[in-house]
């Protein structure tokens, strides 16, 4: 990944190909989820936070109505014609096409423009660089449209794109905090009601995100069926979705229920309990009560969820280990890609080295670690700043 911040590469390679400056510049974020894993689609809890890391798009409006996009990190070009039908192919001018045809589809009025586009969020390390790519484009659409900006709804709008175009199935959590995430804090969020709470997440910690630089094999097909086994279980309940299932519920029907479905949906109840309790810790200043919640969720979605890795449990403990940690855990879809720690600040040096020694004298691997702070979501900058 080039190091110069893609802000600066967005703008500087616009005035290159085009002559002269931009008149918009957006970006929007990716995530890291603090606690809350596989419970967005079963309608539950999540506690993300957006990234210091985002997709920046430096932009004109066209006269014509048409979209010329310039990938800088694919080193492509995309032209999509607003007024023709689309054609479903692969690759990242899908995300582009998916959000057009899906705000057409809600009513919006879209308007072309010529743009560049370049990013700093790691692709397929499950830091939801594809959440970020939809919200930079929700963005880039709206300035030129002059919508009022309505983060939910443009956050919906997202999720749909990805689900129904791109073909990926995806809960609301990605979207909702890349589009709304807020300086300084973690985002509760209700999946239910889409109602976002900001957590102030203290100052003496800082959130660090440890790649464990392997990626995800299969996980679509394993995404897909933990869902329905997700489903499933709630069925037997008379529900559609296991957030409106107790512990209570689920412990009286144990010898009913095939034992995996068990295993799923007690993941994902005590996940939501999990949640609950996390922002009441993370809101009294409790650190060690919040790394004790993190490293429960790492070993429910180890046991009972099974979406875990050898190299996710690795550079866990090698965190669990380190100076100044008050907890780890796996976070996104799993299966590899990255976990995330809760770190004193005071410690965070020795923390990063002593991690990436471990990890890389245990797993044979590099790993990665970015420390980040919590950042807000989907933004228009004026070019004037640059
Ligand atoms: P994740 O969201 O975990 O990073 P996904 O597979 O869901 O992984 O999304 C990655 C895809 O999103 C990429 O393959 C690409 O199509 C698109 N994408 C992400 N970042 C960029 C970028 N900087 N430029 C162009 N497309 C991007
Ligand atoms: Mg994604």
């Amino acid at each position: 990944m080039n190091h110069t911040s893609p802000r600066i590469r967005v703008f500087q390679a616009f005035k290159e190909l085009h002559g002269h400056s931009p008149e918009h510049l957006v970006c929007a974020p990716g995530r890291v989820n603090l606690i809350g894993e596989h419970t967005d689609y079963n309608d539950g809890y999540v506690l993300p936070l957006a990234l210091d890391r985002a997709i920046w798009i430096a932009l004109s409006s066209l006269s014509e109505p048409e979209v010329r996009l310039h990938s800088l990190d694919f080193d492509q070009e995309a032209s999509v014609f607003l007024d023709q039908p689309l054609m479903k192919e692969e690759g990242w001018k899908e995300y582009l096409k998916g959000m057009i045809e899906i705000s057409n589809a809600s009513g919006l009025e879209l308007f072309g423009w010529k743009g560049v586009m370049a990013g700093d969020v790691p692709i397929g390390a499950g830091l939801s660089s594809s959440a970020a790519m939809e919200l930079a484009l929700g963005r880039a659409f709206g300035v030129v449209g002059n919508w009022k900006w309505n983060p939910t709804q443009m956050a919906r709008i997202s999720q749909r794109a990805e689900n129904e175009w791109v073909g990926m199935n995806c809960g609301i959590m990605d979207q909702m905090v890349s589009a709304s995430g807020r300086k300084g804090h973690a985002m509760f969020l209700d999946c239910q009601s889409l109602e976002a709470t900001d957590v102030p997440v203290p100052d003496a910690v800082r959130v660090v995100i440890l790649d464990t630089n392997t990626r995800r094999g299969l996980v679509d097909s394993a995404y897909n069926e933990r869902r329905s086994q997700c489903e499933s279980a709630a069925r037997y309940f008379g529900v559609t979705v296991l957030r409106d299932v107790s512990m209570e519920q689920l412990n009286q029907s144990e010898a009913m229920l095939d034992p995996l479905e068990f295993r799923r949906a007690r993941h994902v109840i005590t996940e939501n309990c999990r949640v609950l309790d996390c922002v009441k810790a993370l809101r009294s200043g409790n650190l060690d009560r919040v790394g004790k919640l993190m490293k429960e969720s790492h070993i429910s979605l180890r046991d009972d969820f099974e979406v875990s890795s050898e190299a996710l449990d690795l550079i866990a403990e090698c965190a669990y280990k380190a100076p100044g940690c008050y907890g780890a855990r796996m976070t996104g879809a799993g299966f590899g890609g990255c976990a995330v720690a809760l770190v004193d600040v005071s410690c965070i040096e020795e923390f990063v080295e002593q991690v990436l020694k471990d990890y890389a004298e245990t797993s044979e691997r590099n790993g990665l670690l970015y420390v980040c702070s919590p950042s807000d979501g989907a933004s228009v900058f004026s070019v004037e700043n640059c």
